[in-house]
Formats: structure tokens, sequence, C-alpha cells
């Protein structure tokens, strides 16, 4: 393609049924951001698309575990996203959500195309269906062991242990995700789009068109789905959630989600042109136009194949130029998961690190998942910023700018001669915005931030051989050439920082006073312009870019984390199994009733038992019990307890024991005791 005229830039829509966490921001938005932000720097016609995905079986469990409807859950975290996106500076040009009228209207549309020109396959087949919640069951509604790998909870449509996309009736063993009955089979009709109609388009538009320039993740990806044969794939559920299917025989039933959300990107599109009075038109439909989608590897299918088939089978629609989809990014080590609780949240990051928004971006550039899965761990978060930002970055512009307070009053002095080191140095600043560019053309943005960092060694190492600290007390003229070229590069720094670190580059203009149009400089001036800051100039007030964070900030983050790894490897304690059956009879031969512990000490010697005087309302009593590990004497004195008062007496180290305390056991394997939660409750009353 020759120079694009615009560009049509689309992030993945996040699901709307939890708030997003640093896996998201790593693999989609912050690439997604670096890029439409580079692009509107370097004058380009740029809109940067984004919503959220608010349809598919997900959302409507949530709601019926929660007792709301699917409206209320994604009203919730549509609005928590959008507030994260907008507080991390991911510069959407528009973000709109799968539930707006507009998109109900587009999606609902473009499949009555494809339907009236014939482009599907409608098929009555059977289906499971659970006969007390009167439900079809699909996708998450159903789990089952998976035919290839024996995974008892794999869902009906796709195994998370071996990632096999399945149908639900693939299952074996079903059961319905919301009775727990067992599914039995009913017929119903649906709609398919035919994709191995698609194949021969696929091969010579991806296999032969991209085979350079996508990532050999993504083809690879590719090659091996179209490799396998490509079958016809529903577009149509029985469920209430969703986008009603617009023709006749399709009441009760939605479009399939993964339908519906890419047009999504389309929607966004409409009702972003909408605003803004222009024609959305050319931004999907010009051959002129670039798009690209940003995604994580978990989407490649839909966006390389199933998305470009249905732009294809609709016919007026442009394909991507690109698709850059990002490998996974790891947290310590271990997957990233919602549900154990295995993340950073950003709201978290955001109460925790405030104004700190821009070292999370830097860190996940740096690490990012471009090629291969990465890990992000707090040791590195830290070291990062602290030998990085602060040491690097900050240190040198926190000098030009004290320096220049100090000798000339924040006024930028004129230069006098250029020794050779300053004519390389401000040649050297030159070549980094095509350096830059280079790289992040070729969505390379951890090389393009590297790049942007060696500048700002560049800047550094100036000023520490140069040492206009020490020249100033013997040669002023001297000491004015130094500074005004150091001032150029912290100037150049102020530019090209913008797409990865948005907030320290309106801080930097700011400090250096370049925030009016009149004194912005360009991401291509930098490299055309004899000169970027004037002499004559004066510049603002010094702020710190960057400021050190401590071990115990990192520890505590570390033990956040721990907390949870013990949470979650409690939850998958297996549970015990259930015991024999007794009769009512075995049941009323144990006594057990309601005390207070009276006075406790340490059985000495012995490293778990406290010996215990209880008060059982019949009598005090001794009882030895192994609770030391969790409890010191001073604990457990006045606490209320539950007593087994008939069991046969027996001796634990020379002391008689004449009972049994009740316990349990937490998350962190801590006993936890077994007691009436009304104090009102009398010494000596039976349990029963
Ligand atoms: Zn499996």
């Amino acid at each position: 393609m020759n120079k694009p005229k615009r560009y049509t830039i689309t992030s993945a829509l996040p699901y709307t049924n939890g708030p997003i966490h640093i896996g998201h921001l790593a693999g989609v938005y912050v690439p997604a951001d670096i890029y439409a932000r580079y692009l509107r720097l370097t004058g380009n016609d740029v809109a940067f698309i984004g919503g959220s995905d608010e349809h598919g079986v997900p959302i409507t469990i949530k709601a019926k575990n929660e007792g709301v409807s699917p409206q209320d859950v994604v009203d919730k975290y549509h609005a928590i996203i959008k507030q994260s996106f907008k507080e991390f500076g991911i510069s959407f040009d528009n973000y709109s959500r799968t539930s707006a009228k507009i998109h109900h209207e587009t999606a609902s549309e473009f499949f009555k195309t494809l339907y009236d020109k014939g482009d599907f396959i409608e098929e009555v087949t059977a289906q499971l269906y659970d006969e007390k919640a009167n439900q079809f069951l699909a996708d998450r509604f159903v789990t089952g062991t998976c035919p290839k790998c024996g995974n008892e909870e794999a869902y009906g449509d796709q195994c998370e242990k071996c990632g096999t996309s399945l149908n639900a009736t693939d299952l074996i063993n079903p059961k319905s995700a919301l009775t727990g009955n067992v599914p039995t089979l009913k017929e119903t009709k649906h709609w398919f789009l035919p994709l191995d109609r698609y194949e021969s388009f696929l091969k010579e538009w991806i296999l032969e068109g991209h085979k350079k320039d996508w990532k050999p993740n993504v083809y690879g990806q590719v090659k091996s789905w179209i490799d396998d044969g490509l079958r016809p794939r529903a577009v149509t559920r029985d469920l209430d959630w969703g986008i009603p299917v617009p023709v006749e025989g399709g009441e009760g039933k939605v479009l399939y989600v993964w339908f519906d959300a890419p047009i999504g990107y389309i929607s966004s599109t409409k009702e972003w042109a909408k605003e803004k009075g222009i024609d959305w038109e050319p931004y999907w439909k010009s051959n002129d136009t670039k798009l690209v989608h940003f995604i994580g590897k978990d989407n490649i299918v839909f966006h390389c194949i199933i998305f470009p088939a249905m732009l294809k089978a609709e016919g007026s629609y442009i394909l991507p130029e690109n698709v850059p989809a990002n490998e996974f990014l790891n947290l310590e080590g271990n997957k990233l998961s919602t549900s154990k609780n295995w993340a950073v949240w950003l709201p978290d990051y955001l109460k925790e690190f405030p104004g700190q928004q821009d070292v999370l971006r830097y860190v996940l550039t740096a690490n990012a998942p471009e090629t291969k899965d990465n890990d992000f761990t707090w040791k590195d978060f830290q070291a990062r910023n602290n030998n990085e930002l602060v040491a690097i970055f900050g240190n040198f512009i926190n000098r030009v700018v004290v320096l220049t307070k100090k000798y000339y009053d924040g006024i930028i002095p004129a230069p006098n001669t250029f020794s050779e080191v300053d004519q390389e140095t401000l040649a050297a600043v030159k070549a980094y915005p095509g350096v830059l560019s280079s790289s992040i053309e070729r969505y390379r943005f951890r090389e393009a931030q590297q790049e942007l960092m060696n500048l700002a060694r560049l800047g550094n190492k100036y000023l520490a051989d140069e040492e206009p600290w020490k020249v100033i007390k013997v040669d002023e003229a001297r000491t004015q050439t130094i500074m005004y070229v150091a001032l150029q590069i912290a100037s150049a720094l102020a530019t090209l920082s913008e797409p990865f670190l948005p907030f320290t580059s309106a801080k930097l203009k700011s400090i250096l006073n370049i925030t009016s149009s009149a004194a912005e400089i360009s991401w291509d001036g930098i490299s055309s312009k004899e000169i970027l800051l004037p002499s004559g100039h004066k510049i603002g007030e010094a702020e710190l870019l960057f400021s050190k964070i401590e071990d115990e900030t990192i520890q505590y983050q570390l033990d956040k984390l721990e907390a949870s790894k013990k949470v979650n490897e409690a939850a998958n304690k297996a549970v015990e199994p259930q015991k024999e059956t007794i009769t009512f009879d075995d049941f009323t031969k144990l006594d057990i009733r309601v005390g207070t512990v009276l006075e406790a000490e340490k059985m000495p010697k012995a490293k778990k038992l406290l010996v215990l005087k209880v008060d059982t309302g019949l009598d005090v009593r001794t009882i030895v019990s192994g609770i030391a590990e969790s409890f010191s004497p001073e604990e457990v004195v006045g606490k209320r307890v539950t007593v087994l008062v008939n069991l046969a007496p027996r001796e634990l180290r020379g002391v008689e024991s004449q009972g049994m305390i009740l316990m349990t056991e937490n998350a962190d394997g801590k006993l936890v005791f077994v007691n009436p939660d009304d104090a009102n409750v009398a010494n000596g009353l039976q349990i029963s």
C-alpha cells in the first residue's frame, strides 16, 4: 500500500464481566495507543476505535448469580473499564458499547445483508436443552468432560485446559450450569457461516499476500487453522441476551456474540463520525485507508479468519492491512487469571500508585509480549522505575532544568562555538524520529521505547561528560553552549516520549514551557529544524518527573499476591468425600455443648498443645487442644467454644483431657473456632 490517506485502528473490545488488568493493557491497549498517538503526531488522519463487548453467555450467568439484570452487569463494568482507559491515557477517538442502539442496528443490518445474499447455511440440529430451566444450553451454559483431554470442567464452547474449541454436544457427561440437570437433546434451527467457502480467498490474501509483513505468531496460527480445514460456524444462538436474529424463524434467538462483537468496531466508528459530522464510510470502505486490528493471541482466529470472511461476504468493506496480535503477559511466573484473582487490576493500581500511570505503561512496553509470552514481576517494575525512569530520564531533565534556573534564571542561553561533541550530539538527536518511526511502523514498540531511552541516555551522558557545574567556574561562554545543547535534547524528549509516556510528555512540555502550539515541536521538526528551543525562551517551573519506589511498596504488592495464592490453594484442596451414613440415634450419642474458655496455658515441651480450663455449664474441666500453632494462650481466654463433652477422657503428656473443642481451618491453614454467633447463648446449652 502507498502512503495511506487515513488510518482505522481498532483494539479488541474488552468483555464487560469484570474490570481490566495489566495483561489487557500490555497485550492490546498500550500498543494500540502508542501507534495511534504516533500517527497523530506525524500528521495522519486517525480513527482510534474501541468499545465494550456486552453480549454473550458469561454476562447472563453473572447476572443470574448476582440477582441482577444483564444490563446492570454491563452498565457497571462498562463504566469502570471506560474510566480505567481514560486514566491510563488510552486515547480512543471513540469508545462505544455493543448494547448501544447504533450497534444493534448496524449488526442487524449486516446479518440481513448476508442473509439476503444467501451467504448463510440454515440448519436444524439437535442441541442440548435444560428442561428445568426451559432453555437451550450453549457455550458456557454447559460443562462436561473434554473429549480430547478428559478435563471434567470443559465448557460448551471451549476446553480451557487443552485449548480445543468445542461444540456443546461434543462434551461427555454434559451438565447444565444453570440447574445442574443432565440436559436432553432438542431440535432447533440456526444459521451458519460456511467458512470453507472462503478458504481459497484466505489462502491467497494471508498465506500468500502477508507472508512477509505479518508477525510469525499470527501467520503461523492462521496457517494451522486453514491447514486443518475450515468448517461452517454457527452465527446464532438460542438466548435472550443479545441482538435478535432479524429474519423469519429467528424468534427467541440472538446473533452469536462473536458475530456481533467485531461489527462493534464499525458501529463505534459510525457513532464517532456522526458526532464529528463527517462520513464514516471512507474509514471502512476506501482502499486508501489502512485498517489495523490490535488484539491478544486468543482472538487471532476471529480477526484473521471469521471477521474477514464476514467482510468479504458483505462485499463493500476493506480488509485489515495487519493484525499485530501479541502473546500473553504472565504475572510473577503464573498465567493471569480473573477467576483466581491472579492479576494487577487497573483500578487497584491507580489507588496504590496515584499519578504513576506512565510507570506502568513504561514497564508493560519494556516487557511487551510481542514475540513470546512474557513475565511481569514487581521487582522488575521497581528496578525499571528506579534505574531507568528515575536515574536516567528523570535525572537528566532535573539537572537541565535546575541548572538553567540557577545560571540563567530559566532563560535559554545563546550558544557560542559548538565543539565536535556538540555537533555530533545535535546530529544524533536529529536521527531519533526516523529510528523510532521505523520501529513503530513495524509494530516493534519495545524496541522503539528502548531507542527513546537511548536518547535520554545520550543527554545524561552528555551532561556527565561536559560537567557544566565545573565549567561554569572557569568558562562562562562554554557553559552557555553546553546548556543550550542539553536543552535541545530535553525538548526532543518532550515530543518523542508522547506516544509511550503521555503524562510525562505533557509535564515535560509544561516544565519547558512549550505547551502553546507556536512553541511546540513536531515529530518531524526534530529532524528538520536547526533550532528546537531558541535562546531567549523562558522555561517554566521545575517539577519531578518520576520518584523512587521503595522496597516496602513492592513487598505490599507481593504480599497481596501471596494472599491470593493461599486462597486459591485452599479452594483447590479436594473436599473430603462424605462419610458413611449414620442414623439419628448415632448422632444423638454425641453430647455437644456451648462453653467458654476460662484459662489457657502452653503445654510444656509441646509445640501444638494448649491446656485449657473450660466452663461447659456442667462443670469446669481440663481440655488439651492442638491449637497452639494458631493461637496464643491470651488470645483464647474468654472465647466461646463448642465442646464435645462425652468423649472418653484420654491422657496427653500426663494431663487428662476431658472432651474436645470443635475447630475448622481457614484458607491460610489457620484454625478457626466453631462457636455460637450470639453472645446470649449460655454455657451448657446443647447443640442438636
Ligand atoms: Zn481439553
